[in-house]
């Protein structure tokens, strides 16, 4: 896998580092590698997982090189992704002790990077580039002449249709970190992140709010607001809110920065028998595809109500590629004739409250011009808890974009979420007769 004229590159590089850090040992006894190295080794230790030290680039806008320092060899695997144009590097667990701010800004072909856990066992480092590249070389270097082990990569500019061709089925990846191949690691069995069943007896309705993506998964982007931050802040107030009135239990799938897989948003709903799951996102427009605004609410469907909702769907369901988890692992029991009558009612349920949650949203929020869609999204397939995901705005439109980071916007939006609660629950149990 070596490209010789790149290790050669690198063996040059390598030497004038070492000259570099030999002067720097004159200049400063305590050089910034050394201690750096050493106050990293019981952590190691500790944790028992390979340590990144630093991460850096180098290169220009044809030739792009990634460095990532380590304190031992480790396996990878590197994949590109398309739309938008990203480079994936699938590890074994990596304890990244990288400086505030490393892959905030990018150079060459890396617009920017980010890092982290994606699973027990498994990391990954995602690339997002300025146009379609093809990974040249990547290998992971033994420690020599003063550097430690080292995993670097080669990015190489290509135009859309080789980019396509690499693509092909047969180097399609898995969608799941390297760690199967991993010998340097222990992992521990991957772990739902649900929580445990709430053992007290509380009747009332539990309602699970979802945040879309985190972690390692941004959402959609513009103006330097991330989706993930701006849905966390609404999911948060709406708990707030919801909490406060004292009818209902509330259970976050996330409450911080966590990458959380799909099916562990379903599950968290499914064992603690949630009576409502509300899925919360930002979506945004490629700037070709023009402008659109206001708010949107989904139910799960298998054909998509138009093809933007189509792409949505695709979208939304793109966020475990991002962090690391198999589309493999689909559950198999949908087929079961239970579960699709379950379903059958879940459904009504689920259409019911996107109505409700429509009549009290567009009297304070500005709504798309459809605002009730359906399509295949994978966050709302939980076959017995009725399920809606909103999009609460179009990050890519300004006056959305306002309204999002907007506090007494989010307040009036989460205010007329909390009627449409109630008028559902109202209409449910009135349904249904009080609850026994
Ligand atoms: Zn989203």
């Amino acid at each position: 896998m070596v490209n010789r004229a790149n290790h050669r590159v690198w063996l040059a590089g390598g030497l004038l580092c070492a000259a570099a850090l030999v002067l720097a040992d004159l200049s400063v006894p305590s050089a910034a590698e050394a201690p750096r190295a050493d106050s990293s080794a019981p952590a190691a230790a500790a944790s028992g997982f390979p340590v990144a030290s630093s991460a850096r680039l180098a290169g220009d806008g044809k030739q792009t090189r990634f460095i990532l320092d380590l304190d031992r060899k480790i396996d990878f695997r590197a994949f590109a992704l398309g739309d938008p144009y990203r480079v994936v590097v699938d590890t074994p667990q990596v304890n990244f002790q990288l400086a505030a701010g490393t892959g905030a800004t990018g150079r060459g072909l890396v617009k920017a990077f980010r890092y982290g856990l994606v699973m027990p066992g498994g990391s990954r480092i995602v690339f997002d580039l300025t146009g379609p590249v093809k990974i040249a070389s990547s290998y992971v270097l033994d420690a020599a002449n003063g550097q430690p082990p080292r995993l670097v990569l080669d990015f190489e500019e290509v135009d859309r249709a080789s980019f396509a061709q690499s693509l092909a089925p047969e180097e399609r990846p898995e969608l799941k970190p390297a760690i199967a191949e991993s010998s340097t690691a222990t992992i521990p069995p991957v772990t739902s992140a649900a929580l445990p069943p709430i053992a007290v007896a509380d009747p009332r309705p539990l309602i699970v709010i979802d945040p879309g993506h985190g972690g390692i998964d941004n959402g959609t982007q513009s103006g330097g607001q991330t989706e993930k931050t701006l849905v966390l802040e609404f999911g948060l107030a709406l708990r707030d809110r919801i909490e406060k009135s004292g009818k209902y239990r509330v259970v976050m799938t996330r409450t911080d920065d966590t990458f959380i897989p799909l099916n562990d948003r379903v599950k968290v709903a499914r064992t603690q028998a949630a009576a409502l799951f509300v899925s919360i996102h930002a979506d945004a427009l490629p700037r070709r595809e023009g402008d659109a605004q206001g708010a949107t609410i989904y139910t799960l469907s298998d054909k998509a109500s138009d093809a933007e909702a189509e792409r949505l769907a695709d979208a939304e369901n793109k966020a475990d590629a991002i962090g690391g988890v198999n589309l493999g692992d689909e559950p198999t029991e949908v087929a079961d004739i239970l579960i699709d009558l379950a379903q059958r009612e879940t459904k009504t349920f689920s259409n019911r409250f996107a109505r409700m949650l429509m009549t009290e949203m567009k009297s304070t929020v500005r709504m798309h011009k459809n605002p009730l869609k359906s399509a295949g999204f994978r966050v709302l397939k939980a076959p017995d808890v009725p399920s809606v995901l909103v999009e609460l705005g179009y990050v890519s439109n300004k006056g959305d974009l306002e309204h999002l980071v907007s506090e007494s916007w989010r307040n009036k939006t989460v205010g007329s979420m909390v009627q449409a609660i109630d008028a559902f629950f109202a209409k449910r149990l009135a349904t249904v007769g009080p609850a026994k």
